[in-house]
């Protein structure tokens, strides 16, 4: 739990944090959900090096350790396998 959470106040729905809202008012809840997830996501991310070739990247968690050049070269790789 990263503590975001979808609050009403007098100008609409607010994403909070610690009490505070992080976003503008949108119009309806189901937006203010829809950035909650994003601020959760990037909330998540966190800057690592990579396994393969030591370039820091933005990790999305622990299942990700290669940066986006290397995972695409893998897949490249695993394809060409087959
Ligand atoms: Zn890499």
């Amino acid at each position: 739990m990263s503590g975001f959470t979808v609050e009403v106040e007098a100008y609409g729905w607010v994403v909070c944090k610690d009490g505070e809202a992080v976003t503008k008012a949108v119009s309806n809840k189901w937006r203010a959900g829809e950035k909650r997830d994003a601020l959760e996501h990037a909330a998540r991310m966190k800057e690592r090096n990579c396994l393969r070739c030591a370039t820091p990247f933005m990790s999305e968690g622990a299942h990700h350790r290669m940066c986006n050049g290397c995972r695409q070269s893998v897949r490249t790789m695993f394809e060409g396998a087959v």
